[in-house]
Formats: structure tokens, C-alpha cells, sequence
């Protein structure tokens, strides 16, 4: 089983001894982060085989981070499952879980400081859940400064989130390397989500219109984004328990919408409130 470490302290010197160690024996000294809300499942099981083929030293964090979560949203039903999570990790050879409490993260003693996202942090899913992103980069932060990784590791399933740590590192000049591994889907195309332990049967089955739909607008995307977009809505629309919230087509570098004349590589997001959770997804399209 992994070493859990739960202090901040603790996984400093965990950290220490293992790095001399290490470089006393004339091996790998690299430091790989992936960080998680716990409920794991095949799509971090892809991140963490990536991070070991990054480092030797891999630490996976499961900290459910109550400042990214709104009033009124799931912090209370989001899944945990610590048990199952350890066993996962053992499975993968992962030596270190840091599970911090929220007091060790968020200790009455600090003054409070916040990283606060630029004007990307305020779309999507920063419109919908505001602070949200502010609450997972302030985080992200601490975790960096905490483990000191030389990569972090980062789903492309909360693409935004991947923009908005990028441009964090860049913006705070912070030399940490950033690796995105892609979307682990079921075999229905749905994207894997801790979430979707949420979705009875009938959700679940009408939640497959997200990734349908996008895999639809990435075939129509050589007619332009009008064409994908209405490629999308088709499949999305037609389900009555899938309550679209956007669908929209962003460009890569700015993460801000296209113009309607925009051609080239884009990217095309979605999120929709399945009963009552809330999922994500995205695609790359190249826009002709
Ligand atoms: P979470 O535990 O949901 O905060 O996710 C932790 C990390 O796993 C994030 O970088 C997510 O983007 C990534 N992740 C979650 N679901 C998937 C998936 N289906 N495929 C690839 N990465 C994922």
C-alpha cells in the first residue's frame, strides 16, 4: 500500500529522505504531482501511469478542496472513497498519497491569501461556479509549493482548468512542468468523472449526448464552427434530461470564444446538468 501522509511537515521529509536517498544510490530524483479529488477512476489511473513514466518519486494528492466549491454546490455529496483509492494506487505502484485534512490545507492561523484567475477564470465554468476557479488554483499552488514536483500531471477532461494552471505557472513564473494527458472515455464515449457515480441509469444513458454531440462537431468541423456547433446541438438537444448550460467553441491560445470567420485549431466545450449533476467535456476540432 502507499505511504499516507497527511501533514504538510510529514511529506517534507518524506520528501527529503527519498530525494538523498535516491541520489545517493545514483537514481531518479524527479518529483511527479497528480493531483486529485479522491473517487478514482481509469481516467487518474492514465495520469498516474503517466506520471510514473515521468519519476520515480510520485506523489498523488486526494484532497477534496472545499475552496472550489460554491455555496449550495456538492462539497458534502461529492464521492470519497479512500479505501478503494489506496488499493488502486497500490495496484499502480504509487508510493506516496498525500491526503491532507481541510484545517491542515486551510490552518485559523493564515491570513487568508488567494490566487486569483485572470478573465478566463470567469467563463464556462467559472460563469457557473464563481470562485471556483480561484478556490482550484489556490490549491494547485499550495500543492506545488508543498511537493516541489518537477511535473505536475493534468487531465484534458477540465481543459480549462489545464489553461488556467498553464497560465497560472507562466503569469507567476513558476518552474514547474506541466504534462495533459488525454480524456479516458467509456466505451460509450461518455468521459469518466467521479461525478458519474452521482447518475442513475436513465442519466447515464442520456448523458452519452455530451460526447456524442462533440464527436459529431468534430466530423462537421471542415464546414466551419456554425456547422459544428449545430452538429452538437443536434445530438444534445434532443435529450429532455440533459439541461445544456454552454456549448462553445474556443481558441487554444487565448481560451476565449472564436470569431464566427475563425478557422484553424479550436477547441469545442460543453457542460449540461444531467438530473442534478453537473458534467463537462471538450474536444479538439480543426475549424476549415
Ligand atoms: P478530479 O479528481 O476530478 O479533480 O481530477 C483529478 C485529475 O484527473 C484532473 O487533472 C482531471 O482533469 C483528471 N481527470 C478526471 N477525469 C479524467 C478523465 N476521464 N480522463 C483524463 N483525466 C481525467
Amino acid at each position: 500500500m502507499p505511504e499516507v501522509i497527511g501533514t504538510i511537515d510529514e511529506l517534507r521529509n518524506r520528501l527529503g529522505e527519498t530525494r538523498d536517498k535516491a541520489a545517493m544510490l545514483g537514481g531518479d530524483t524527479r518529483v511527479v504531482l497528480v493531483p486529485t479529488m479522491g473517487a478514482l477512476h481509469a481516467g487518474h489511473m492514465a495520469l498516474i501511469r503517466r506520471a510514473r513514466q515521468l519519476g520515480d518519486i510520485v506523489f498523488v494528492s486526494i484532497f477534496v478542496n472545499p475552496l472550489q466549491f460554491g455555496v449550495g454546490e456538492d462539497l458534502d455529496r461529492y464521492p470519497r472513497t479512500l479505501e478503494a483509492d489506496l488499493q488502486a494506487l497500490a495496484a499502480e505502484g504509487v508510493p506516496f498519497v498525500f491526503a491532507p485534512t481541510a484545517r491542515e490545507m486551510y490552518p485559523a492561523s493564515t491570513n487568508d491569501t488567494r490566487v486569483v484567475a485572470g478573465p478566463v477564470g470567469s467563463l464556462y465554468e467559472g460563469a457557473a461556479r464563481p470562485g471556483h476557479f480561484d478556490g482550484m488554483l489556490t490549491v494547485v499552488a499550495k500543492l506545488l509549493n508543498i511537493v516541489t514536483p518537477d511535473t505536475a500531471v493534468f487531465g484534458q477532461k477540465d481543459a480549462q482548468q489545464v489553461f488556467l494552471v498553464q497560465s497560472m505557472l507562466a503569469d507567476l513564473n513558476v518552474r514547474v512542468a506541466v504534462e495533459v494527458v488525454p480524456t479516458v472515455r467509456e466505451a460509450s464515449g461518455l468521459a469518466l468523472s467521479s461525478r458519474n457515480s452521482n447518475l442513475d441509469p436513465a442519466e447515464r444513458e442520456a448523458a452519452t449526448a455530451l460526447s456524442a454531440g462533440l464527436t459529431s462537431a468534430q466530423l462537421d468541423a471542415a464546414q466551419g464552427a456554425a456547422a459544428a456547433l449545430d452538429a452538437a446541438h443536434a445530438l444534445i438537444d434532443a435529450q429532455p434530461l440533459v439541461k445544456l448550460d454552454y456549448l462553445v467553441v474556443v481558441h487554444p491560445q487565448t481560451f476565449l470564444p472564436i470569431e464566427s470567420d475563425y478557422r484553424g485549431p479550436a477547441r469545442m466545450l460543453v457542460a449540461a446538468i444531467v438530473g442534478t449533476t453537473r458534467l463537462i467535456d471538450n474536444v479538439s476540432l480543426t475549424l476549415a
